[in-house]
């Protein structure tokens, strides 16, 4: 997983873009992707698909010709979708178009504006006082042209046409952990699922953030019904606790899978309600019209900056370990373990079971928490619940409550029901 955040963070994937294309050319290489275009101009809902954005060369030099700064040492230095400039500005105007971080003065920090048609640099702000002279010569040799935004989509197929969506952005130029490290577990959770042959189908999408996820959904209106559920991932390689940030609905069955998985396999992690922690496309997706209860999981503190290197140029593969990136990925899997293993018991048998006949009798000293409730699965095997909620009502462990109903399946005192999405 961090390979393919070395080898992808420096490039300019900005929202439509040929670095963007690019690194999804690159994840195609390593799972089955099939690339959606949507060409620019294309009404989505309330939104359209902006133009593709280039650029060559951009610095900014004294007027004897001593650059102070230049795109080639840095993506970041240009802000993104930066209109074309070519003149000789004076200090006043030049400093209106500077961006810096000054919590942060040695970064360069991130900056776009994608739909406010406007020109500017991002800078260390330590390199504020080389700004001496009155006028400077300034170039973006930028432009804008009609083309395709891409989306990145590797179907699985389950037995089911009920679909989960997972999510990351492929947007931010420069930058690692946010959004390369959702991407590198998402490209891995692809490869996962694939040999497991899940019950559900997954789409996984890799999208420009926001507009990416609103071209989908718009244009693939008739998915959305399928839509049961999606996770966004986003800032998992960093060195902080997980953060789960709830969907719009806040208390669907996702959203308490995900917090029983965090709660058994993460101790230190922060939970909060939707849009309270992280910003990102769950916006889209469980947004009005659409209302696909849509989870986040990520390393994010809530409030800016979400971890200190973050939206700068320090946000590199060096604060990303392969180790964090891993127990991310594994997070999801233990949710999806869940989901997929899932169902409702539906009872077969009348009165009380004679656990004993059948080898269902738990003595307490091999389980004592699993003897002291036999009555209580027992008296909740109507349709009505599925395993999880059993175990989650009975403060249990999803495994334990699992293997011992699999046994009541096997002696077929219960059948299986499909899962209930609410
Ligand atoms: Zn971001």
């Amino acid at each position: 997983m961090k390979q393919l955040i070395e080898d992808l963070y420096l490039k300019r994937r900005d929202l439509v873009s040929a670095g963007f294309d690019e690194a999804l050319e690159y994840i195609g290489r390593q799972i089955p992707l099939k690339i959606l275009r949507y060409s620019s101009g294309t009404e989505c809902w309330t939104w359209k698909v902006p133009e593709r954005w280039s650029v060559r060369e951009a610095y900014i030099a004294t007027t004897s010709g001593q650059k102070l700064l230049d795109l080639k040492d840095h993506p970041l230095h240009v802000i993104s979708y930066s209109l074309p400039i070519n003149r000789v500005v004076s200090r006043e105007e030049l400093l209106t178009h500077i961006h810096t971080r000054p919590d942060r003065p040695n970064a360069i920090p991130y900056e776009f504006k994608y739909y406010e048609r406007d020109w500017g640099f991002c800078l260390q702000h330590e390199k504020l006082p080389q700004f001496t002279e009155s006028e400077y010569r300034v170039l973006i040799d930028s432009s804008f042209e009609p083309s395709n935004l891409s989306v990145g989509e590797c179907l699985i197929k389950g037995k089911t046409e009920e679909t989960i969506a997972l999510v990351a952005h492929l947007c931010h130029p420069g930058q690692a952990n946010d959004d390369l490290s959702g991407v590198a577990v998402l490209v891995d959770l692809a490869k996962e699922l694939a040999v497991k042959k899940p019950h559900f189908t997954y789409r996984l999408l890799f999208v420009p953030e926001t507009i990416g996820s609103i071209a989908y959904l718009s244009q693939n209106e008739k998915l959305v019904p399928g839509f049961k559920a999606g996770i966004f991932l986003e800032m998992l390689g960093n060195n902080q606790p997980f953060a789960l940030q709830h969907t719009l609905q806040g208390k669907t069955y996702l959203d308490r899978v995900a917090q029983a998985v965090l709660a058994t396999q993460a101790p230190n992690h922060i939970i909060g309600p939707f849009r309270s922690i992280v910003g990102n496309d769950e916006m889209a997706f469980n947004g009005p019209g659409v209302d696909v209860p849509m989870i986040s999981l990520s390393r994010a503190k809530p409030g800016f900056p979400h971890y200190p290197e973050y939206h700068t140029s320090d946000d590199t593969p060096a604060i990303i370990t392969e180790e964090r990136l891993v127990a991310s990925r594994d997070l999801v899997l233990a949710v999806l373990r869940v989901i997929e293993e899932d169902y409702v018991p539906q009872r077969l048998f009348k009165g009380p079971v004679f656990l004993s006949r059948y080898g269902l009798w738990v003595d307490w000293r091999n389980n004592k928490k699993l003897n002291q409730f036999l009555e209580q699965i027992m008296l909740r095997l109507e349709g009505r619940q599925s395993v999880f909620e059993i175990a989650e009502e009975l403060g249990m462990e999803f495994s334990v409550v699992k293997d011992y109903l699999d046994k009541f399946v096997e002696n077929g005192l219960i059948r299986k029901l499909p899962l209930v999405w609410r």
